[in-house]
Order: C-alpha cells, then sequence, then structure tokens
C-alpha cells in the first residue's frame, strides 16, 4: 500500500520507522533483531537509506597505495523486499541520484516495482569523501527533482528508450526530503522553498523533514509551506541524542541546531546511560506535542537505538 494511502486511511498519528542496512557481512537477522521489538506498534512502513560505494586508498604490502571501491552497506532493495515478506509491512526504498545513471536508475525502479514495492523516498545523495561538491554520474540524474520527473515518466509509461511504447505504468507513491533548518548548501529558505515547491509541482505526494530537535522549527517550517501553498503532508523525522559526543557531531553531519535546554541537559550528564535517558525523555517530550498538534505520522530515525524508540513510542499507545 502506498505512503498516502495510509496518511489518507489514517484516523490517528501514524508511527513509522527508519532503519539502516546491516554493514556488509552481517545477515538479514540483523534487521530482524532490530525490528523485531519495535512491531508491537504496528508501523505503517519501514524506510530502509540508500549508500553509495566509496573510494578509499588501501595501503598495499609495498607501502604504495591502491584506490579501492568499497560498499560498506549494501541490500536496500533486498531489505525492502524482506521486510514486506517477514512483516507484512510496506517497505520505503530510499533512491539517490548519486552513483547512478539513468539508465540503472531506470531498472532499478523497474526492480522494485517487479518486487511489489510501490514506494520511494527519492533524494540527491551527498557528494563523497574525495569531492568537494556533489556531482552526479555521466548522465546521472542532478538533483532529487530530476529523479524524481524519471520517476513519474514511469508511472506515465515513458522509459528512456524512446522506441518502448505502451510501456508498463509503475504507480510509485513518491516523498521527498524536506529541510526545517535549511538544506546545508541552499543559500537562504526561499530559495530551498523555492526547490522543494518545484518537487512538490513534480508530483512528490509527502515530505519527509530532516531531523530537528526544536519542535518550532518543524511548526515554522509546515506554516511556511502552507503559505508557499504546498498541501501535501509534511512528516516529521524524530532521532533521539543518547551521548555527548552526538552534541557536536549531529551538528556538523545535519546541519540541525541542538537546543540549549538539551544541550545543557546532555552536557551534565555523568554517563552515556544519563545522556540516553535525557535524550529519551526530550524525544518523548518532542512525540507528545507533535501527537498534540495532528501530524500525519512519526517517523523515527532508529538508527541502532530501537530500545529508545520503543520507550518513545510506548509512552505514546
Ligand atoms: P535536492 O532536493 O536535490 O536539493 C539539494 C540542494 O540543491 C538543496 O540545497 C536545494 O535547495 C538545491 N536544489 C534543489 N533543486 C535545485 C535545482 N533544480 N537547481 C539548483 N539547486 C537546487 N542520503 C543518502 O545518501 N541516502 C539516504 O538514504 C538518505 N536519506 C535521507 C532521508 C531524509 C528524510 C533526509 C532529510 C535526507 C536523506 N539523505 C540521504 C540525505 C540527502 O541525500 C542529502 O540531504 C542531500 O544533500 C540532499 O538531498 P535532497 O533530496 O534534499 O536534494
Amino acid at each position: 500500500m502506498k505512503v498516502i494511502d495510509h496518511i489518507n486511511q489514517a484516523k490517528d498519528t501514524l508511527v513509522s520507522f527508519e532503519i539502516l542496512p546491516p554493514l556488509k557481512g552481517k545477515t538479514i537477522n540483523s534487521i530482524y533483531n532490530h525490528l523485531d521489538p519495535l512491531m508491537e506498534f504496528k508501523p505503517s512502513f519501514i524506510n530502509v537509506t540508500y549508500h553509495r560505494s566509496e573510494q578509499i586508498f588501501k595501503k598495499k604490502a609495498d607501502g604504495t597505495f591502491e584506490k579501492v571501491e568499497i560498499r560498506k552497506r549494501p541490500g536496500t532493495v533486498g531489505i525492502c523486499a524482506a521486510i514486506m515478506n517477514h512483516y507484512k509491512i510496506d517497505a520505503v526504498p530510499h533512491l539517490i541520484c548519486g552513483g547512478f545513471t539513468k539508465r540503472e536508475t531506470e531498472d532499478a525502479l523497474i526492480d522494485l516495482n517487479f518486487l511489489g514495492i510501490d514506494n520511494v523516498l527519492v533524494l540527491r545523495g551527498d557528494a563523497t569523501k574525495n569531492e568537494a561538491s556533489f556531482e552526479p554520474e555521466p548522465d546521472g540524474n542532478r538533483y532529487a527533482i530530476d529523479l524524481l520527473k524519471q520517476t513519474v515518466d514511469l508511472n506515465h509509461g515513458i522509459y528512456l528508450e524512446e522506441d518502448i511504447r505502451e510501456g508498463f505504468r509503475t504507480h510509485f507513491c513518491i516523498g521527498i526530503a524536506g529541510y526545517p533548518e535549511k538544506h546545508f548548501e541552499a543559500p537562504n529558505l526561499k530559495s530551498d522553498m523555492d526547490f522543494l515547491k518545484a518537487k512538490v509541482a513534480a508530483g512528490a505526494e509527502y515530505i519527509v523533514t530532516q531531523m530537528f530537535f526544536d519542535n518550532s522549527k518543524y511548526f515554522a517550517f509546515v506554516d511556511h509551506c502552507r503559505a508557499e501553498g504546498i498541501t501535501i503532508p509534511i512528516i516529521p523525522g524524530l532521532k533521539p541524542i543518547t551521548n555527548k559526543k552526538q552534541l557536536n557531531v549531529i551538528p556538523r553531519t545535519f546541519h540541525v541546531d541542538i537546543p540549549t535546554d538539551l544541550s545543557n541537559e546532555i552536557q551534565r550528564c555523568k554517563t552515556d546511560e544519563d545522556c540516553e535517558k535525557v535524550g529519551t525523555e526530550w524525544l518523548i517530550a518532542q512525540s507528545r506535542e507533535l501527537k498534540k498538534a495532528g501530524v500525519p505520522v512519526l517517523h523515527y530515525y532508529t538508527l541502532g537505538k530501537p530500545k529508545v524508540i520503543w520507550k518513545t513510542v510506548k509512552e505514546l499507545v
């Protein structure tokens, strides 16, 4: 079932989770172990992130270095199929522009369709570690909107090979990312909002936000979107803080602020256990307020912390 249908048919705020594929070498059981405890909350869908390969320099026995391509977390599509099969729950693969030619993207979308996956979250992806800024593949999609348009084309039976006539129409429900605190490359909120509007006009059906720790940022973003004529559902993305290091890592990686009250409380903690307690309480308070405000879905980035998410959602039911 499509994410948008879940939302339209819901009588109350839904819950969804987002997971990362396990590191290469681990089995699908690591995913099941992670998700099993969360199943009691009957999530409407589970997102699976996509991780492109990276180039690294590996030292050889003779002291020289060779450039090798490694992919630490493969398996997004397989995990989605496994989740749908094992739990009978809808899975949403993340699909990115980076590392894909348009032909490879088309093939990936065809694979998803053959597997019965009706949902995709389309994203640009970030620059790799050796790139100063994001570079698409030659003949790849440059922005999320280009990938979105390619997906919409396939929904209309338009394939890259022009001689495919009357091609099968896929029926993907397409989600996109939104940034309450602005995407880090955008020169200002206005330009970021203009590009967000363009993605919605091109056929996006819902937005999932970057994580935020201050609900007022989400509410202001929703107000801004509505004032700009964006009417599609805006799903808040939520993540717990569970250790002191994250006070620096999260702003650096995700370009979001941590409110002073939260950072002060975390700074005062003596152990990681204390930090986790503070982070969980903060997440519960955020979730309660968002639910009360009638958000369509509470979307949790579980990222190796299923117990914290379990404790949080348990407080809401
Ligand atoms: P875009 O919408 O393409 O925007 C990128 C930047 O370009 C923005 O600054 C925007 O303002 C600007 N822009 C947009 N369109 C245009 C245009 N036509 N011309 C000029 N400028 C433009 N990354 C992964 O690699 N894998 C994942 O699984 C993943 N999941 C994510 C899930 C969520 C909910 C979020 C919020 C992010 C996720 N990311 C993931 C990170 C994401 O790929 C990065 O944030 C990336 O830098 C931007 O992606 P986007 O889809 O927002 O890009």
